[in-house]
């Protein structure tokens, strides 16, 4: 390999979240070092999930098929939509087995500082949903931070004139990118603890 295909691997692995370039060199040495059993399954593995990746036209999640997984699994609770910032956040939830319903990702949220309006949101895209003749409940597992609130009250306006409950998880649990840090006692306890939005 080239010096130059050295350092875009490195300045690539460097854009991960978590990865400065210090981290990124020791992980391009470690790949290089380890080529038939790490490197090139990881290659591999990236061509293939980059082919096969779907934005789930349902709830914006991510996965090899639309409607995603979670979207297609008959027995989940179709009555139930959690509404999510981000897909880490719905990886969190899952990886906590407590919820059993059904995910709506906005893909953020709204910020004045950083010029999101409600167009970027999949909100238009949730409202529809809600208005589903089997859908009970809308829970709003969003951010404590200023802009998720906004957030929860845009969408809580959003779905006024919805035949839907609407409620959030219990105040003081950090959520958006964040849920990641909890431990699933924690989040199963915020979203039995849920109330009216
Ligand atoms: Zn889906």
């Amino acid at each position: 390999m080239p010096a130059s295909e050295i350092d875009r691997l490195i300045q690539l692995l460097a854009r991960l979240p978590g990865l400065g370039p210090r981290s990124a060199r020791r992980a391009a040495l470690q790949l290089m070092k380890r080529r038939e059993a790490l490197m090139l399954p990881l290659a591999d593995s990236l061509r293939r999930a980059a082919e096969q990746l779907r934005d789930c036209s349902l709830c914006g999640n991510l996965d090899t098929s639309d409607p995603c997984a979670l979207c297609a699994d008959p027995a989940r609770d179709e009555s139930l939509i959690c509404v999510v910032e981000e897909i880490a956040d719905l990886w969190a939830i899952e990886r906590s087995g407590a919820f059993k319903g059904r995910y709506h990702v906005l893909g953020g949220t709204l910020s004045a500082l950083d010029g999101r309006g409600p167009e970027e949101l999949r909100a238009g895209a949730l409202a529809a949903r809600a208005r589903g003749a089997e859908v009970r409940e809308v829970i709003l597992a969003l951010s404590a931070t200023v802009d998720g609130q906004t957030t929860a009250h845009y969408i809580a306006e959003r779905l006024a004139d919805c035949e839907v409950a609407v409620s959030r998880l219990a105040h003081g649990v950090p959520v958006g990118g964040e849920l990641d840090y909890l431990d699933d006692g924690t989040l199963s306890a915020a979203l039995k603890a849920r109330r009216p939005a």
